[in-house]
């Protein structure tokens, strides 16, 4: 379902274990795609206790560790365990750390292949859209955001970090149902991390539903329209740019025009199923809706061109990540 690094994962929820791991996280196999022992502080900690940890979880699901830790032999000790291991190296941002010495933790980690995370509070770095972009250049795979303390401005942190195209995005937010869940894939979360005090009855049926939910639409984590507060991968639900609307201040933030945006979209369906659309608003499958937005017009099309809800999603998707990238 999910690649990040070596990191496969087949459910986008991940268990953190409280106390340095234990081995009641074994009541999360099967639910969680990812499970993350820790904090460990490899100043004061040895390397053994940290596998010591994770095998005491002894999960059938992937695993990862985070650190602190200022030494720089040690972190290379801790990359190299996490590579050899295939574990997620979780690098835990503390109070006085700086953006510009955490993106050297993080190239230290790469050099030894490590999948390698940082994780801070929203506050704790600075200016969301350089801490996207310094991460992003030194390496790290995945920012895991603790967004614990947030409170309702939670969706909108997400959405400024995945608007800055940084590293994919883990979560960690105290989830109590699935519409938790929504709110922060929506906005642009890939994964989102649980307490490990978390009851595993419900982590499992959470990681069951996000399962079904792509097994139906094909994009677990898709985005709300623009018009509705969506990042920026909504543009691939946006309409033909014809009028004043919300998609404007989103073209700013790329810095393309209308124009420019409806030659690129056109561009990127040539040749796809998403250039028919006969009898729909914009006589083209690319400036439809999400398919959660009901609509007999589309849905006619997608009939009669034989493809699924969940196939058109699959290419939504794919034309979300190339608008963002061309
Ligand atoms: S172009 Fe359409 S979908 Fe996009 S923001 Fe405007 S009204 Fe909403
Ligand atoms: S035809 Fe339906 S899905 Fe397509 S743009 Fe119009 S309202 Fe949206």
């Amino acid at each position: 379902m999910l690649k990040i690094g070596y990191l496969e994962m087949d459910s986008p929820l991940v268990v953190i274990s409280p106390n340095n791991g234990s081995d009641e996280m074994c009541n999360f196999n099967g639910s969680a795609g990812l499970i993350l022992v820790g904090s460990f502080n490899l100043d004061q900690v040895s390397l053994s206790e940290v596998k010591k940890a994770i095998e005491v979880v002894n999960a059938d699901s992937p695993m990862g560790f985070s650190m602190t830790g200022s030494n720089r032999e040690s972190l290379t000790e801790a990359a190299e365990l996490a590579a050899g291991g295939g574990y997620l190296l979780d690098i835990e941002c503390t109070g006085g750390s700086h953006l510009d010495e955490v993106a050297d933790q993080v190239r230290v980690a790469k050099i030894s292949g490590a999948t390698v995370s940082v994780s801070f509070r929203p506050e704790a770095l600075g200016d969301e859209r350089m801490v996207a972009r310094k991460l992003k250049e030194a390496g790290a795979d995945l920012i895991h955001l603790d967004l614990t303390r947030t409170g309702n401005g939670r969706g909108k942190v997400i959405k400024r970090f995945s608007d800055s195209g940084g590293p994919k995005i883990m979560a960690q937010y105290d989830v109590a149902n699935f519409d938790d869940a929504e709110l922060l894939l929506s906005m642009g979360a890939d994964l989102i991390a649980l307490n490990g005090k978390t009851d595993p009855e419900f982590a499992s049926w959470l990681s069951e539903a996000l399962k079904t939910l792509e097994d139906l639409i094909g994009w677990y984590n898709a985005p709300k329209h623009i018009c509705s507060g969506g990042d920026l991968r909504g543009l691939a639900f946006c309409c033909l740019p014809v009028k004043n609307c919300p998609i404007m201040g989103a073209l700013r933030k790329l810095n393309i025009t209308p124009r420019d945006f409806a030659e690129i979209k056109m561009e990127l369906a040539r040749g796809t199923p998403l250039e028919h659309g006969d009898g729909t608003c914009f006589g083209s499958l690319v400036w439809c809706c999400k398919i959660t937005k009901p609509c007999f017009m589309r849905d006619a099309v997608l009939d009669r061109i034989g493809l699924s809800p969940r196939d058109y999603m699959k290419l939504k998707k794919k034309l979300a990540k190339d608008i963002l990238t061309s």
